[in-house]
């Protein structure tokens, strides 16, 4: 995994999936806890983002949320 990229990991089936970085990604990120589309029942999930120590990163504010 190089570290342009980061790890997003379902926390429901454990699937793994290493995808480039976006813009909005911490950059102390390493992986990104968020449900899977097919584990997804409608419900909201916000992404959460964990550096290397397994510690939760804050995500970046880039907008304002109406
Ligand atoms: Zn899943």
């Amino acid at each position: 995994m190089r570290a342009s990229q980061i790890m997003l990991r379902c926390p429901r089936c454990e699937t793994e999936l290493v995808v480039p970085r976006d813009d909005w990604d911490p950059q102390d990120a390493v992986s990104v806890l968020i449900v899977c589309l097919r584990c997804d029942d409608g419900d909201f999930h916000a992404p959460r983002f964990v550096n290397a120590d397994g510690a939760e990163v804050p995500a970046i504010d880039t907008q304002e949320r109406t």
